[in-house]
């Protein structure tokens, strides 16, 4: 798959499909709403609304997508559908579609059977299905959708590395300034069509956190103005054929007057990137997330910071933000060549300022692949 494809294979559908049903076992189905799964699954992708649209996958017979006549369309055009492995069945606004899922339901599976639903499928669709169906038992997805999507193929690696990349043009393009006299806001902003420009499909996020903002890891960018002689951090992502982007890098706005990195502002940036580095090393088949947490995690407590590294080392990211690896404390998963994920120490001095450190790494055979190329270094911008 390139980034460019138009089209996904049909025959990588057709292989997730039956890697997903040898994973069921013989009396369940997957029931998929709209999500990451269903994208993996089928290629078919909606904004997900009250609108009920599902993926009916027994361990065996046909595989059904339920979708609301306006967007059959569009589920018709997937690879899938197309290529016939699943049948697009179309509700009208009259209709019940939970109604269409029983049906299909007891006319593949047995009178009790185990099913298996997307973890962020609305509990107002899930409520309704156990109303319609009493005699089954539900369950979560995520043995299956975790075997399925936790290591990626060499296609998504390169979606991945191709968002990455544009993350890191758009990054360097915000960081030449000028920032000194803008809010937080217009820079947010300017980095969302920036993502979009460098080659995303939609910008998913832009934080930007400028001076004591910077200590809250997830804020919003709002009508702060950012001022000469302070840190910025920025956060920013999207997402390229759904596989996203998520950068951080903690530059210092010098401005007109020059106001260059207090020593303390510079040493704790110099721990969190030496945390990140060393962290990145870790990176190897058989070695536990939690592990690698464990790296940066040492590092930041050996210089005075423990807790104010408030957060885990990193998430796994794929068709979600976060997702599975989590590079956390006591996770004893063990890393496999393909699992991609965030390695982001940060530090966090509350109503002074934070740093973190972003990037987005592959475990390879070889180590670690590190998508991103955007400096690790200070960088003061001068305006
Ligand atoms: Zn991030
Ligand atoms: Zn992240």
């Amino acid at each position: 798959v390139s980034p460019d494809a138009p089209d996904e294979l049909p025959a990588t559908y057709e292989r997730r499909i039956a890697r997903a049903r040898g994973l069921l076992p013989g009396s369940a189905a997957l029931l998929l709403g709209l999500g990451a799964d269903l994208r993996y699954l089928t290629g078919h992708t909606r904004y997900a609304t009250e609108r009920l649209t599902m993926l009916v996958l027994p361990s065996a017979g046909p595989v059904t997508l339920v979708a609301p006549r306006l967007e059959a369309m569009a589920a018709a055009a997937t690879p899938v559908a197309a290529g016939g492995l699943v049948e697009v069945v179309a509700w009208d606004e009259t209709e019940d579609p939970v109604a269409i899922v029983a049906d299909r339901i007891m006319a593949s599976v047995a009178d009790t059977p185990r099913l298996l639903v997307n973890a962020d499928l609305r509990a107002g669709h899930l409520l309704a299905l156990q109303a319609a169906l009493p005699g089954a038992v539900f369950g979560v997805d995520s043995e299956v959708s975790r075997a399925l999507r936790i290591v990626k193929d060499p296609g998504e690696i390169e979606l991945l590395r191709f968002a990455a990349h544009a993350a890191d043009r758009a990054l360097a393009e915000v960081a030449a300034g000028p920032l000194v006299g803008r809010t937080e806001a217009e820079v947010s902003r300017e980095i969302r069509d920036r993502l979009v420009d460098q080659g995303h499909d939609a910008a998913s996020f832009a934080i930007v956190g400028s001076g004591p903002n910077g200590a809250s890891p997830h804020h919003e960018a709002g009508a702060r103005v950012i001022r000469s002689g302070e840190p910025v951090v920025l956060d920013i992502g999207g997402t390229r054929r759904g596989y996203g982007s998520d950068l951080t890098r903690t530059i210092w706005v010098a401005g007109p007057d020059g106001r260059r990195p207090s020593a303390e502002f510079s040493a704790v940036h110099e721990t969190v990137r030496r945390a990140q580095a060393a962290a990145t090393s870790a990176v190897r088949p058989g070695i536990a997330a939690g592990a690698v947490d464990a790296v940066a995690r040492r590092l930041i407590s050996t210089a005075g910071h423990g807790p104010e590294f408030i957060h885990r080392t990193g998430h796994g990211i794929g068709l979600e933000g976060h997702e599975e690896p989590y590079l956390v404390a006591g996770n004893g998963l063990l890393l496999q060549p393909g699992m991609a994920f965030s390695i982001e120490p940060g530090i966090y001095l509350a109503g002074r300022f934070g740093v973190r450190i972003e990037d987005i790494v592959v475990c390879t055979d070889a180590g670690p692949d590190v998508l991103n190329e955007a400096p690790h270094e200070l960088l003061v911008v001068e305006g």
